[in-house]
């Protein structure tokens, strides 16, 4: 039996953002283990599974594995 409803994630090309929205993803991060924001994010990689999207790096500080899930806001009409 299998799970319909499991969705692996995919391996996206962050790098085929444009660079604005690179440098802002890169930027607006939280670390759990410095407990601060915005410290920055290295070797930053997309994944997509279903309708979410984040990206997974390093703090750039002490290199623990971060996650910035990205939110796409509906616009109500
Ligand atoms: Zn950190």
């Amino acid at each position: 039996m299998t799970n319909a409803a499991e969705v692996k994630p995919v391996l996206k090309d962050f790098f085929a953002r444009p660079v604005e929205e690179q440098q802002d993803f890169l930027q607006q991060t939280w670390c759990n283990e410095c407990m601060e924001m915005d410290l920055g994010m290295k070797n930053p990689q997309e994944f997509e599974a279903g309708d979410r999207t984040w990206i997974e790096g390093e703090c750039v500080k002490c290199g623990t594995k971060i996650i910035t899930e990205l939110v796409f806001e509906d616009d109500e009409e």
